[in-house]
């Protein structure tokens, strides 16, 4: 196919019909009813992951991250559409202004996945203008803003002259002094970071960070370690998040094998999220008391810089809380 990158060519072979995804996983007749068809955030998943899922697993890490099931549909009314308030600091359509010194981009709705515990999943995306006009005008008039977050959906969803206009715009400012990306992208799509995105991340004037979100160490293998360290080469450092998930994370032996292997590769674990109560996520949930016995148990396990903060985010608290 002319002219489209192979990411791009790619990520059509999204599972994005549960039915497609139950044949490829060998999955059975008695398993459909705890699927939910038509869930408003849809099914879509890379056949990166889809290919790491145990044939025949309902347990399995993965799938229990992306498949829409019945348990979204439990009344829980402690979870919410915008469980921590993005709309109160929402100042431009585009822009978030949260914390001191750090503006955030939601610069996209498109995501290389769709996770079912995303706090943003039904957040209403403003995808008419494109160049992002009116932030940077915030931005540009905002001396105490000295970094800015580029988030979504996913940020590496955008294509590259959008990232480059972007950065360029960005470089343009200069009490900026550094740009973040955060992005799961990799861990579905690493052939996203090709060269023609090495190129324009060498180009930015500014220090870039990459926050990677990833939660398990079955999302990982060689290729996107590989990709990850054409980053890395750049001098761009990499650091990682995770969000504690029942059933997927949930005891120590995963998250020590999570944090070691990310830092056998170069990347910093940074945070370890509590989960956001979005609407739909509840069956999700790890008590705080079980985090924390998993946090004392991987401090007699790890080196300290191999563990994240373990953080919940509280709206309108001047940074995430420590738990
Ligand atoms: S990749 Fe990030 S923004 Fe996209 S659905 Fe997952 S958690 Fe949400």
């Amino acid at each position: 196919m002319l002219n489209v990158p192979l990411w791009k060519q790619i990520q059509r072979n999204n599972f994005t019909d549960w039915k497609k995804l139950f044949s490829f996983l060998d999955f059975g007749i008695d398993k459909t009813e705890r699927v939910l068809p038509h869930s408003q955030f849809p099914l879509n998943l890379p056949k990166r992951l889809a290919e790491k899922i145990e044939k025949g697993n309902w347990n399995d890490p993965i799938l229990r991250q992306f498949l829409p099931t019945v348990e979204e549909l439990e009344p829980s009314p402690l979870f919410v559409l915008d469980p921590i308030d993005d709309h109160a600091f929402r100042q431009k359509p585009k822009l978030l202004y949260k914390y001191h010194g750090r503006a955030l981009l939601t610069c996209t709705s498109a995501c290389a996945m769709h996770c079912r515990y995303c706090f943003r999943q039904h957040f209403d995306y403003e995808t008419k203008d494109k160049l992002f006009i009116e932030e940077l005008v915030v931005i540009a008039s905002e001396p105490s803003i000295s970094e800015v977050i580029l988030s979504g959906g996913d940020p590496l969803s955008l294509n590259d002259a959008h990232v480059q206009y972007l950065l360029n715009e960005l470089d343009k400012i200069p009490h900026l002094n550094r740009i973040r990306f955060h992005t799961r992208f990799p861990m579905g799509i690493p052939e996203r970071i090709d060269d023609s995105f090495i190129r324009l991340l060498s180009s930015c004037k500014k220090q870039v960070i990459f926050i990677i979100h990833c939660n398990h160490p079955q999302e990982f293998d060689e290729e996107i370690f590989q990709c990850l360290k054409r980053i890395q080469l750049l001098g761009i450092p990499i650091l990682s998040q995770s969000v504690l998930l029942r059933g997927v994370n949930d005891d120590v032996q995963t998250l020590k094998n999570l944090f070691e292997l990310l830092i056998d590769n170069g990347i910093m674990p940074y945070y370890l999220h509590q989960l956001d109560r979005v609407q739909g996520a509840a069956h999700f949930e790890v008590s705080e008391e079980e985090g924390r016995s998993l946090m004392n148990q991987l401090n007699a396990l790890l080196p300290g810089y191999a563990i994240p903060k373990y953080v919940r985010e509280i709206p309108h608290q001047p940074s995430k809380s420590l738990i």
